[in-house]
C-alpha cells in the first residue's frame, strides 16, 4: 500500500496498531457493527485519501454529496488490517479543528455518528494511547493544508450534529 502523501503517512502509521480498546479487538464487543454498511454506505474519504485506493479491488470509491466535495469509500464489510481507510482508524473519534481564544487547536472528539458503537457511551473504556496516537495523527494531518481545511469543515458539521443531538435528547 503506497501512500504518497506525507500526512497521510504519518496518521496511517500512528493508527495502524493501536485501536480503541488498545490490544484487545473491539470488533467482539459488538460484533464489528460500524462494519455492517451496505452499498450505499461508506466511509468519508480525507483529500489526497483517493489515490491510495484507487486501484484496490477490495474497495469501491463513490461520489457523494455529502463530504465537502471528496469521495467515499465502500467496503464488503471484512478487510485486511493494513488496508482500513483513514476514518475507519481514527473511529470512533475525530480530532477535531476548534478555535479557541483566536487559536486553532486539536480535540479529540467522539464522533457523534458513531451512535452504534459501544464506546461511544462509555468513553473511559477507551484506550487512552488510541486517543493520544489519534491527536498526533491530527497533528499531521493538519500540516497539509487541504487536509486542514476538510478536517475544519468535518469539525464544524460534527460539532452541529452533537449540539442537534442535545436539543433532541429527551433525557437529561
Ligand atoms: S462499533 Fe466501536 S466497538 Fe464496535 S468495532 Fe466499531 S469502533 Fe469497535
Ligand atoms: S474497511 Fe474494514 S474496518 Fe473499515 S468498515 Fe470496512 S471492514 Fe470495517
Amino acid at each position: 500500500m503506497k501512500i504518497e502523501n506525507k500526512a497521510l503517512r504519518e496518521a496511517y502509521g500512528l493508527l495502524h496498531n493501536r485501536t480503541p480498546l488498545g490490544a484487545y479487538n473491539c470488533g467482539k464487543l459488538c460484533e464489528a457493527a460500524c462494519c455492517k454498511g451496505n452499498a450505499d454506505c461508506g466511509m468519508w474519504m480525507f483529500p489526497h485519501e483517493e489515490e491510495i485506493f484507487v486501484k484496490s479491488d477490495n474497495f469501491t470509491i463513490k461520489q457523494t454529496e455529502g463530504n465537502f466535495g471528496y469521495p467515499m469509500i465502500v467496503c464488503n464489510g471484512d478487510c485486511e488490517r493494513y488496508e482500513r481507510p483513514l476514518s475507519c482508524r481514527i473511529f470512533p473519534l475525530f480530532p477535531a479543528i476548534i478555535e479557541e481564544n483566536g487559536e486553532e487547536k486539536i480535540r479529540i472528539i467522539r464522533d457523534p455518528r458513531a451512535s452504534m458503537c459501544p464506546l461511544i457511551l462509555d468513553k473511559s473504556r477507551l484506550d487512552q494511547a488510541f486517543v493520544r496516537n489519534v491527536k498526533l495523527a491530527g497533528a499531521f494531518l493538519a500540516q497539509d493544508e487541504e487536509i486542514k481545511e476538510y478536517m475544519k469543515k468535518v469539525s464544524a458539521e460534527l460539532l452541529e450534529i452533537a449540539e442537534l443531538k442535545k436539543l433532541l435528547s429527551a433525557e437529561d
